[in-house]
């Protein structure tokens, strides 16, 4: 346990108990708790946004110079960098990950800040061709209050994603972490707050998302939502969202395709299959779940994926050594142990995993061993479903054609790999996947700088890029008049 005490929570500038029930939040490694909280109530949402309003209007938030507000955010990432190894250790204890990654995503968050405070500085509104006698420029203006509700398997990165334009956009922001990871947006409000962020621009009330995120996303203040969880929420906001005619972005599941052509590099192809599905042990919106592989190398290929991941280290997240740690909870690995039955029980075969590991105290926490199925078709449940764990179904392709059709074959199109040496097979593979970003030769990269989102079931719109401001911001059209003369109309 961090501290015996309630945690308190961050409403409108005031560090204070939520007015909701306590809860604890648990080490998914031990199933020990680590922190004690009050979740936010109704009153803390509503209160959080009417004075969230009331900073953004009054505050001097929104009308800072491009580069006083960057200069904010530059103090953020530096508070974040200095604090990266207990945001990384606090980090691994609320939601389970390896130390390595969670010391990654500290990393990245305090590269998104980062990133963000240059992109405001030297962002650049437009003077558009003019058609008459006036100058006409595209602007673009902050929105008031927005909201993050944010999924719990990347917590400082997923909340840095869209905490950091929104702030460098001149919002106040409302942030809402899953209720079992609610640690790392707390310390997110904290280094605001210590970085110069005014009192009100940023509040956290963590709490159930059916009952608090539903209540900002109603909220007639909140004028955006920006989303990543399940798609089945995503559509809900949306049709929120819908009746409020306030814009969304919504970053949803996955059912990634990866592909490997008999000509690829296959040490490379290997490791990059066993990162896409089991790095973050498969809690991953972009896993590489669905892996094809070109008939006359599978059986090769699929057995050293096997060994490999039957060699991965499944165990502590506090030792370096280990590459993937336990499930969020128990019911999480519930779900994934349905679904590994189901996919038997369509005909598929376990080529390795499929269990609980044991030993080394791995019996008290949430861990499912690296799991692969065989002998299932595309339309197979667990080929079409996200399961959200590490789990990955092998399948062999014969041709290009149908690879593309079954790779497309899917509600999902957040993101595809393909493994090949020919340049000119994996462009054209690469622009016929359907999928918001492709890799080739490479997998689960990122970089700030570049848009990142879903088609389809995998969500609207995009983070990340220098566009990512816009996304929280209003665009606005202004015509200075030139002529010397009256309106002709007038005359
Ligand atoms: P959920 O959609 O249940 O939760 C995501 C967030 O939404 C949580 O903060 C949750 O709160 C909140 N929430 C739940 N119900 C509502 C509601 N009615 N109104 C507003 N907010 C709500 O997803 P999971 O937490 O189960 O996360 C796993 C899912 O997220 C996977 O399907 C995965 O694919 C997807 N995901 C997508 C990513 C992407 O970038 N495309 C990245 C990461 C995950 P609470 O925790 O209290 O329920």
């Amino acid at each position: 346990m961090i501290s015996n005490e309630l945690l308190p929570i961050h409403v409108a500038g005031e560090w204070r108990l939520g007015g909701g029930d306590a809860y604890e939040s648990l080490y998914p490694a031990t199933g020990e708790p680590i922190a004690r909280l009050k979740a936010a109530n109704l009153a803390d949402v509503d209160e959080a946004i009417v004075r969230a309003d009331l900073a953004f209007r009054t505050s001097g938030w929104a009308q800072k110079l491009p580069h006083e507000r960057a200069a904010v955010l530059h103090r953020v990432a530096q508070l974040i960098r200095d604090e990266a190894e207990p945001l990384a250790q606090k980090q691994r204890l609320d939601n389970g990950k390896p130390i390595n990654e969670t010391r990654a995503l500290v990393a990245s968050a305090a590269g998104t800040f980062q990133f963000f405070a240059a992109a405001l500085e030297t962002l650049e509104e437009t003077i558009t061709p003019s058609r008459g006698p006036f100058v006409t420029m595209s602007v673009h203006e902050p929105m008031g209050v927005v909201a993050a509700i944010t999924p719990w398997n990347s917590p400082i990165a997923s909340e840095a994603q869209k905490l950091a334009p929104a702030l460098a956009a001149g919002n106040a922001v409302i942030v809402k972490p899953a209720e079992v990871t609610p640690l790392m947006a707390l310390e997110l409000a904290r280094i605001c707050e210590a970085a110069g962020v005014p009192k009100g621009i940023v509040s956290v009330l963590p709490g159930k998302g059916s009952v608090i995120g539903d209540a900002i996303t109603r909220h007639p203040l909140v004028k955006r939502v920006s989303f990543t969880g399940g798609t089945a929420t995503g559509k809900h906001i949306a049709h929120i969202a819908a009746d409020k005619m306030m814009p969304v972005s919504l970053e949803l599941g996955g059912k990634s395709p990866t592909m490997v052509l008999e000509d690829a590099d296959l040490d490379h192809a290997v490791n990059g299959v066993l990162y896409g599905i089991f790095s973050s042990s498969g809690e991953s919106c972009i896993a590489g779940s669905r892996l094809f592989v070109a008939r006359r190398i599978y059986d090769e290929f699929v057995t050293r994926v096997a060994e490999a991941a039957k060699a991965l280290r499944v165990g502590d997240p506090a030792s370096e050594r280990t590459q993937m740690g336990p499930l969020i909870t128990a019911k999480h690995r519930e779900s994934i142990e349905r679904y590994v039955e189901l996919g038997v029980s369509e005909g598929g075969q376990i080529r390795t995993g499929g269990v609980r590991p044991h030993g080394e105290g791995l019996e008290r926490g949430y861990f499912y061993a690296p799991t692969i199925l065989e002998g299932l078709t595309n339309s197979a449940r667990i080929s079409q479903e996200e399961v959200f764990g590490p789990v990955l179904v092998a399948m062999p392709f014969d041709d290009e054609e149908t690879l593309i059709a079954q790779a497309n074959d899917s509600v999902y199109a957040l993101a595809a790999g393909i493994w090949s040496r020919d340049f000119k097979r994996a462009w054209r593979l690469g622009r016929a996947v359907q999928a918001g970003t492709v890799w080739v030769n490479t997998y689960k990269q990122f970089s700030v700088s570049t848009p990142f989102g879903g088609w389809r079931d995998s969500g609207l719109g995009r983070e990340k890029g220098r566009e990512g401001i816009f996304q929280y911001m209003e665009q606005k059209s202004m015509y200075w008049g030139t002529n010397e003369q009256p309106l002709p109309w007038a005359n």
